[in-house]
């Protein structure tokens, strides 16, 4: 009996070890397959892009590629803003420039991020937690509000556009889907959008500034760390925030209603979702990027309401600058 239960597991060890050596053929011949496949596909796309046939499409569609493009460009500029800020206010920034001739976007985006990191007290440290506002080194002033309205409205304009000029994308690319293999619409997307001339679209959120309160104990052994990234919603509490403060010192511009989202879709709805410049509407267009634009602008001392806001299109907003257009 007890050599019988011994072998039991020997038995089973036996078992699947036939059972392997049985599959071991079939797995092979599957791998060597989709290898041989995936060879062979390597070999055709590369051939499939690099053809007149190819090329020719891509020339179609030039026109679309370099719009798309113009407003990926755009975008990256609008993330850029907050550097303008820092900049004002404090004099100095970290913002490093390792580009080389082997220039790679993503690493210029890493040195973007910008990040301010105050050294302080375990308690202070503690306190920022729970309310960050307070302990920024921030002046509360209408320019420090300005700023960070322009800001937001900015980041604001560059999360929309980021949707918008994905549709569009997409949009361009469905229009000559029928002349594409799908073979190629299948397993290269990617590979079709690139060879085709667009942009990478950059869906990180690295631009958005982070506050660090920090602690160090003086022997080094114990930290405590509180970080507050400005994304939308806190930009949005922060210049609440800091209008608080202003209109408590009473100044006039104090009085002033606030760039929140709310307010850029009233005017845009307001709008008709039209272009007060060039007539251009999102009926016509229907991924047009519209932003929200001071008749007077702050820098001139325009003020954030309703009757000195209009909606541009991202073109004409930004050939305007800061000239006044009504
Ligand atoms: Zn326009």
């Amino acid at each position: 009996m007890k050599a019988m239960a011994l072998s039991i597991p020997l038995i089973i060890i036996i078992l699947i070890m036939r059972a392997i050596s049985v599959l071991i053929v079939p797995i092979g011949v599957v791998l060597l397959l989709v290898g041989a496949f995936y060879l062979i596909y390597q070999v055709y796309s590369f051939i499939y892009f690099n053809s007149q046939k190819f090329k020719k499409l891509k020339n179609s569609i030039q026109e679309y590629t370099d719009k798309c493009n113009e407003l990926n460009r755009h975008i990256e500029e609008l993330k850029c803003s907050y550097l303008d800020v820092k900049s004002y206010d404090y004099g100095e920034s970290n913002f490093k420039d390792n580009s080389n001739y082997n220039f790679k976007r993503k690493e210029w985006d890493k040195n973007k991020k910008s990040q301010e990191i105050h050294n302080c007290s375990a308690s202070v440290c503690k306190n920022a937690s729970n309310q960050p506002f307070k302990y920024f080194n921030i002046k509360s002033n209408e320019e420090s509000l300005e700023r960070f309205e322009s800001v937001l409205n900015n980041f604001l304009a560059a999360e929309q556009g980021k949707i918008l000029l994905m549709a569009e994308r997409d949009m361009v690319i469905d229009n000559i889907s029928f002349s594409i293999p799908m073979i190629i619409m299948g397993f290269s997307k990617k590979k079709l959008i690139e060879n085709l001339g667009f942009e990478t679209i950059d869906f990180s959120n690295f631009h958005y500034p982070v506050y660090t309160f920090q602690y160090i104990s003086p022997g080094g052994n114990s930290s405590n760390k509180c970080e507050i990234t400005l994304e939308l919603d806190n930009l949005e509490k922060f210049i609440n925030y800091l209008s608080e403060l202003v209109k408590f010192r009473g100044t006039i511009a104090g009085q002033r209603a606030l760039m929140t989202s709310k307010l850029r879709e009233k005017i845009k709805l307001r709008d008709s979702h039209m272009c007060k410049n060039c007539g251009l509407s999102t009926e016509k267009e229907p991924n047009l990027l519209l932003e929200i634009d001071h008749i007077i602008p702050l820098s001139k001392g325009g003020i954030t309401s309703e009757d000195n806001l209009q909606t541009l299109c991202w073109k004409c907003n930004r050939s305007k600058g800061s000239k006044i257009m009504i």
